[in-house]
């Protein structure tokens, strides 16, 4: 699916870096900027290469963002959440759209995206709001920040269509939607938890999308179960499509509920879930952030990260919101979602790298290439001063040197330009 392609590169031997296992490594890219070979003591073999000194460094697969909203990013000073909830959120969007030109919506997207590119990422997957207030803004402003950046940062558009999208009161919400995918999105979007708002069901709404991602034969990415209540079942309606038929990727974002639900029926989901070949993306910045108020007790809110992993499905994180009126907070790096994914799942350091880099990489990319630190992959790596990953999530060191392609840049964090 993605999408950059590189001009040759030189050939350069990457050495002495320390792996996430632990283990002393040498790398080499060749000049399609793809990864050679992954082993030891390869300095012999390589002598034609430019050699690149990690001692001192830790060398991992490069994070890639499976799910944000570039377009409402840093807006968390403009818009406010009265009540702090998904709903809140969802309101004050709604009474400011006036608010979002194209011009500002790209600029925030771009100093977002620019930020990702310095904190190591090199493709992010953006959602596109679409509603009948906001129209197609931010499609507008995506698209030019993708043809901006294309050097810099891949970046995938999903078409997030707002509520109600089936019936005839969604008739206007999906000629919006055909006139994004016909603009450019790359991937179908939605929220079939929230046409439960406006009187309509999940299956009606999930129906509706996935058919709309057949007819452009394009991926689907919903917004999925982003709900406490236990009983939401977006997740069981996508698992049906696919055994229905339904032949494109399908990417389930948040699935809260399923982690409400009993252990007997997460793992009876999870195995259908795995089955079905359904990637689900972790979000626990905002999960964290809006849901379980006015619970006692509070839930954690994410959804069941233990029985997907065990069933083998494909489970990413990434960082949603970005200082907006879903996630007042975060910064765009790698290491806080796979932080938060050590103190909220549970996950051993290297598992937390795994969602955020080869796992994301997977969903954004699709599986028809090889993805992380292994030979035949695309040379998309990210070096930092740590003794190991434990330590680089913990101290999220500013020295970052990315590979995007075999292409490298230096940067450290800080402001962005
Ligand atoms: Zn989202």
């Amino acid at each position: 699916m993605l999408f950059a392609t590189f001009n040759t590169v030189s050939p350069q031997l990457l050495h002495s870096a320390v792996s996430a296992n632990g283990e002393t490594i040498d790398v080499l890219i060749d000049a399609d900027g793809l990864i050679a070979t992954v082993g030891t003591e390869l300095r012999s073999t390589a002598s034609d290469a430019e050699q690149v000194n990690l001692s001192g460094r830790l060398l991992l697969p490069a994070p890639a963002e499976p799910h944000a909203h570039l377009d409402k990013a840093f807006l968390a000073e403009v818009i406010h959440n009265p009540t702090g909830d998904l709903i809140g959120a969802v309101e004050a969007m709604r009474a400011n759209r006036h608010l979002l030109t194209v011009a500002d919506t790209a600029s925030r997207a771009e100093r977002a995206a620019r930020r990702m590119a310095a904190n190591g990422f090199t493709a992010v997957r953006t959602h596109a709001d679409l509603t009948l207030e906001h129209g197609l803004t931010s499609m507008e402003a995506l698209l030019d920040v993708r043809k901006r950046l294309r050097d810099v940062i891949d970046i995938e558009i999903v078409a997030l269509c707002g509520w109600p999208v089936a019936g005839t009161s969604g008739a206007e919400q999906r000629a919006l939607l055909h006139n994004a995918m016909e603009m450019g999105a790359d991937v179908v979007g939605g929220c079939p938890h929230l046409e439960t708002v406006t009187g309509g069901t999940i299956a009606d709404a999930t129906g509706v999308l996935l058919d709309v991602a057949d007819a452009y034969r394009r991926p689907v990415d919903l917004h999925t179960d982003e709900t406490l209540d236990p009983t939401a079942d977006g997740l069981a309606c996508l698992v049906a499509h696919v055994f229905d038929g339904f032949d494109l990727p399908v990417t389930a974002s948040h699935c809260v509920s399923l982690g409400q639900k009993s252990q007997v029926q997460q793992v009876a989901i999870a195995e259908r879930v795995a089955e079905a070949g359904i990637n689900v993306v972790v979000l626990p910045h905002t999960n964290l952030f809006l849901q379980g108020r006015g619970h006692t007790p509070m839930p954690r809110a994410l959804t069941a990260v233990d029985a997907l992993r065990t069933a083998g499905v494909n489970v990413s994180a990434g960082a949603d919101n970005l200082q907006d009126p879903f996630n007042p907070l975060g910064r765009a790096c790698p290491f806080e979602t796979a932080g938060l994914m050590v103190l909220t799942s549970h996950l051993s350091p290297a598992d937390a790298w795994s969602t955020v880099s080869v796992n994301a990489s997977r969903t954004v990319r699709g599986d028809g290439v090889p993805h992380g630190l292994v030979a035949g992959a695309c040379a998309d790596l990210l070096s930092v001063p740590a003794d190991n990953l434990r330590a680089a999530i913990a101290d999220a060191p500013g020295d970052r040197w990315v590979w995007r392609g075999g292409h490298r840049h230096d940067t450290r964090v800080g402001p962005e330009t």
